[in-house]
This record gives C-alpha cells, sequence and structure tokens, in this order.
C-alpha cells in the first residue's frame, strides 16, 4: 500500500480502492497538497464501498471532507466522479475539468440522445448491431435517470495550458475526447488520469466530435502519450494500477504495443477477414461478445488508425464498412 508521497512542501495522499474493474485493480484518486491549497483529483466509484474507503482513507491521512478546497477531474468517467455530489452537498467548492467534460457531467439531454445516435449509426456500420443491446440499454436508463446522475455546483472549463495554481492542463484526448494531465512541473507529478496505466494496453475508446462524426481515437492516443513523454516525470498518480516513476520506459512499451496492434489488424485483413466483426473474431475469438464496447473499440479504432496511415482502405457494401490491404 502506499503511503504520501512528499517532494518540497507538497503532499500527495493516494487513494487507491482495491477491485476487479474489467482489467483494472484498483480505482484510484488523489489528494494533493501543494503547500497551500488541498485538491481531490477524480472521485472515485459512487458505491457504498467506494465512499466508505474514501471516508477511511481520510481518517487515515488525518483529514477530513472539510479540508478539501477544489476538484480536479481528469475527465467525466463514472469511475472518476462518484463522491463528487457528495462533497459538493456539505461543501460548495469549485471543479475543474475540460471544455468537452461539461455536457458530459451535466449529463445533458442533447449530449445523451446525440450519443445513442452516433452509437446506433456507427454499429450498424461497422456491423456490431446484434451485439449492443445492452450497451443502448445502459445509454437509455442513464438518459432516464440524468437528473440524478448529474454533477452539480460549480464547473470552471480548462484547456490546453491553463494554469490552476501549480498545475498546468495539458489536453490528452484518446481514451475520451475530454482526457486531460494536471502536471506539476516544480515536482514533476503527472495526475495522467487513465492515459498512463502501468502494465496495462492503451484504452482508446471511440467517440464522436461536435459533427457527431467519428474522432480518430487511436492517432489521439498515441499523439497523447508523445505529448506525456515530453514532460520531465518523477511520478506518475494514474486513475488505476500502481503509481510509478519509471515513465519513459512505461510510454516507450506503450507506443511499441500499438505498433504491434497495429499490424496484426493489418496481417487479418490481409489473411482475408474485410468486415469489423469477422476481424474481431479473427483476433479475439469468443472475448469479443464478453469484452464488446472495449474490444470493437479496439478494433474499429485501429482499422481507421491503419486507414488514416495509408495502410488499409475502406468502402460501404451493403451498408456496412468492407475493408481491404492497400497496396
Ligand atoms: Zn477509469
Amino acid at each position: 500500500m502506499f503511503g504520501p508521497i512528499t517532494q518540497n512542501n507538497k503532499i500527495v495522499y493516494p487513494i487507491i480502492f482495491p477491485i476487479k474493474y474489467g482489467a483494472m485493480k484498483s480505482i484510484n484518486c488523489f489528494l494533493y497538497n501543494d503547500g497551500s491549497t488541498l485538491t481531490l483529483i477524480d472521485g472515485g466509484l459512487n458505491t457504498p464501498e467506494f465512499v466508505d474507503f474514501f471516508e477511511q482513507s481520510l481518517r487515515r491521512y488525518k483529514l477530513s471532507i472539510e479540508d478539501i478546497d477544489q476538484i480536479f477531474l481528469t475527465h467525466h468517467h463514472e469511475d472518476h466522479i462518484g463522491v463528487v455530489n457528495s462533497i459538493l452537498s456539505k461543501r460548495q467548492i469549485p471543479i475543474f475539468a475540460h471544455d468537452k467534460a461539461i455536457p458530459r457531467l451535466r449529463f445533458e439531454k442533447e449530449f445523451l440522445t446525440n450519443k445513442i445516435h452516433f452509437f446506433k449509426k456507427i454499429y450498424e456500420e461497422y456491423g456490431c448491431l446484434h451485439l449492443s443491446a445492452n450497451r443502448f440499454e445502459r445509454m437509455n436508463q442513464t438518459l432516464r435517470k440524468r437528473n440524478e446522475l448529474s454533477i452539480l455546483g460549480d464547473i470552471q472549463s480548462v484547456n490546453e495550458g491553463d494554469r490552476i495554481g501549480d498545475c498546468k492542463v495539458i489536453e490528452v484526448p484518446g481514451h475520451s475526447p475530454d482526457s486531460i494531465i494536471f502536471y506539476d512541473e516544480s515536482v514533476g507529478w503527472q495526475f495522467a488520469g487513465d492515459l498512463l496505466l502501468e502494465n496495462l494496453s492503451t484504452n482508446a475508446l471511440i467517440d464522436f466530435d461536435d459533427n457527431l462524426q467519428l474522432l480518430p481515437t487511436v492517432s489521439q492516443y498515441e499523439n497523447s502519450l508523445q505529448k506525456s513523454l515530453k514532460l520531465s516525470t518523477s511520478w506518475v498518480f494514474a486513475g488505476h494500477e500502481n503509481l510509478f516513476q519509471n515513465h519513459t520506459l512505461e510510454i516507450q512499451k506503450k507506443l511499441q504495443r500499438m505498433q504491434k496492434k497495429e499490424t496484426r489488424i493489418i496481417e487479418a485483413v490481409e489473411k482475408g477477414y474485410h468486415i469489423t466483426m469477422d476481424i474481431a473474431e479473427a483476433l479475439y475469438g469468443k472475448r469479443v461478445k464478453k469484452e464488446f464496447i472495449f474490444i470493437i473499440s479496439e478494433v474499429i479504432g485501429y482499422l481507421e488508425y491503419a486507414i488514416s496511415r495509408g495502410k488499409l482502405e475502406k468502402r460501404m457494401e451493403n451498408g456496412q464498412w468492407y475493408f481491404r490491404k492497400l497496396k
């Protein structure tokens, strides 16, 4: 278990909640004292177990909710915002999140409706609508419960290069369009959200832009890793798994794995698999059904990545994308 990490007059108090969560073994959030301000970075899950663990951790560190001055969110996903509303109900403090996080954190009706339409269209075009019933059920449930889920309070939007105290905001889209790193250069600390999870593969998830078009999430992810690589770093405080220090090596491994994945996708197309589901099953077998959202995101993401790099091409046939090697 990690205790507080200190450098100069600054302290990070890690809150590492052990839980099997997909391929991950923990959900993390951090309290960060920069010498004058105490910031909560991310807010875990909204479950009784997480809330208990969060409160115990505060007590263990001899801190309380009253000590928290502000909240930073690395992105809007549900495993990063769990305790935010409960803190806001006790203390009105500002939240800082990326521009693009705001409609997501507010669970805006228009945004959620667009999301459903986008995924219907994408899953249809990539021939995997038949596996997506659960996902749509969940998205519709979110739409119905949006008033309870919405993050209330004062959300201040931040963008690339903004500074909040000693932290600089670095945009790192790919895992989600609103992903950011909070970077304290004076100590080389990166609060990196889900961009850099130790020993895990990259996790670009398909998503849409303001015109409801598919984003190039894998290229975005690659650029984001390159950006993070350039930051002089002593510790990475990630959204899951361990905190770690060998930041350069970790990113190089991830970049290499991305190239391997692209190669495997291209090889599958060369072997005669031309539609998304066939390619997915050739590479992942039975896991496709069990881990549908993650694997389909991965396969669509890398197919589009290979196209953007001039290695594959696609054309529409009977309403579905058909992929071919570019000669
Ligand atoms: Zn996460």
